[in-house]
């Protein structure tokens, strides 16, 4: 079976031209070329800040490019129609699409309304600050640039939680309403971590939920996609996602291939809430984010030896999804947290050559930020394509050493020259002997990333020793794999 590539196919700082369906339409045979299998596209529906949206900004989850609202029919992104066709062409290349969904919140109302609420504590939202008082909340979606087309359904206090502006005083502070209580099933910062932003909706409320499962259903129904990124899941009851998935799968009558987003560095909460969901998702491996992070930030003292520990992918792999940057961590971002340009090649080759987990390529790190003066990675097309052709078989780890660790696959019948052996180091460069295997025996190896020079002959037993350099990775593979990586990936 082929190596899966999941791929995020965009940045923060896009430019706001309208044109990234249409991009994405064009690229979709190159990116197949390129070996990569899902594309996870951003959320398609207007947003508050109408073009400039990014898209998390939540205003209509039915208009995907259709409605002038917000001062715009076209998304950041382009029209709907742009959309549909991106979406057939990613999938007549055989790319499955993953949808960006984002129900935690809604913003940029269309009025306000009086609602009885209780201020409490931005970091520990069970404690009262005032008692209830009456606000303007901007509550009120009633989307009069839709006029009621494909659903009628209007949103008001009772839909929600609390917001965080008293439009009658203009003053910003946590407001829960009255009759409400935070979500139960969400993560424990701030005692409860339920509001995230805008106006929070009641994942406990029945109309609420029977809502969002309508509109699901119109969505896939609408798009066909092929899967979803769940948006923000520790500020949403977990009941909630495992509920919506099994209906809208079965609606759709396949079971379509979910990867949330669960913000957190202590793999303790991933598992836990993989375990309130019974496993029915992946999750973005976070903790293996951190890692590489904090360990491209040591300047050489990381101990490599537990470069992978802690993570989503040693504990649970089948329901990992790995990845090295974000639009969140990119520079500039609330959660910025990127990972140092030396250690990416160390990083990248973690998620892409290792047997465990589904790695997601970053735009930025694929394409670069030009906003940010950061060019695209080197050899990451070719990383890429080493994964889809030679990254199988056997994995045998040699985490050995506080600098250099490696490890190597022993490739497989059904690809033919597959098997590679990788070393990292964080510090000086030096060598490590590896165990290829005796079907090796007697052939030789080369570093792709042109390195290190030499040849590596494998000896009768199938034994290699293999060379890096100071703070990079080397990639050994076959001459032969070698060669066609020399011509055919440029
Ligand atoms: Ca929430």
């Amino acid at each position: 079976m082929k190596n899966e590539t999941l791929m995020q196919y965009f940045e923060w700082d896009l430019p706001a031209d309208q044109l990234l369906w249409k991009r994405c339409k064009a690229q979709a045979p190159k990116l197949k070329e390129a070996g990569i299998t899902k594309v996870w596209l951003p959320p398609a529906y207007k947003g508050m800040q109408g073009m400039n949206d990014v898209g998390y900004g939540v205003y209509d989850t039915y208009d995907l490019g259709e409605f002038d609202q917000k001062g715009t029919i076209s998304t950041k992104y382009g029209t709907k129609e742009e959309y549909l066709e991106a979406v057939k062409s990613l999938q007549k290349n055989d790319i499955e699409v993953l949808s960006d969904i984002v129900l935690n919140h809604m913003m940029g109302a269309d009025a306000c309304e009086m609602v009885m609420a209780t201020e409490v504590a931005e970091n520990n939202r069970n404690q009262i600050v005032q008692t209830q008082k009456e606000i303007s909340a901007w509550t009120i979606f009633d989307f009069p640039g839709r006029g009621g087309k494909y659903s009628d359904f209007t949103w008001n206090s009772s839909h929600f939680n609390g917001v965080d502006w008293d439009e009658n005083t203009k003053r910003r502070a946590l407001f829960l309403f009255e009759g409400k209580r935070w979500d139960g099933q969400t993560d424990e910062e701030k005692a409860n971590f339920d509001y995230l932003m805008g106006a929070d909706l009641d994942m406990e409320n029945a109309a609420v939920r029977a809502q969002l499962v309508k509109w699901g259903m119109w969505y896939e129904e609408t798009v066909g996609m092929d899967g979803f990124r769940l948006d923000a899941v520790k500020h949403i009851n977990a009941t909630f996602y495992k509920e919506w998935l099994d209906k809208i799968r079965e609606k759709a009558g396949k079971n379509m291939f979910a990867v949330a987003e669960y913000w957190h560095a202590d793999l303790r909460r991933l598992l836990r809430y993989l375990d309130s969901v019974d496993n029915c998702m992946s999750l973005f491996d976070v903790p293996l984010h951190f890692n590489f992070y904090n360990a491209s930030n040591q300047g050489g003292t990381y101990d490599m030896r537990y470069l992978l520990d802690n993570t989503l992918v040693e504990h649970r792999s089948a329901n990992a999804v790995t990845f090295v940057d974000n639009h969140d961590t990119q520079p500039g971002q609330a959660l910025c947290s990127f990972v140092q340009g030396w250690f990416k090649p160390l990083a990248y080759a973690c998620i892409l050559f290792r047997k465990e987990g589904l790695p997601c390529v970053f735009y930025g790190d694929y394409y670069g930020l030009p906003s940010h003066n950061i060019l695209p990675m080197p050899d990451l097309k070719k990383m890429i394509k080493i994964r889809e052709k030679y990254a199988y078989g056997e994995q045998v780890d040699y985490f050995d050493h506080e600098n250099i660790v490696g490890w190597v696959r022993t490739g497989d019948e059904e690809w033919k020259h597959s098997g590679l052996a990788v070393l990292l180091s964080d510090g000086p460069g030096g060598s490590k002997r590896m165990l290829m295997g005796k079907k090796f025996a007697g052939t030789t190896f080369k570093d792709v990333t042109g390195k290190c020079t030499e040849i590596v002959a494998i000896d009768a037993d199938g034994w290699g020793e293999f060379r890096v350099d100071g703070g990079s990775v080397s990639t050994w593979v076959t001459k032969e794999a070698y060669d066609y990586l020399e011509t055919e990936v440029v």
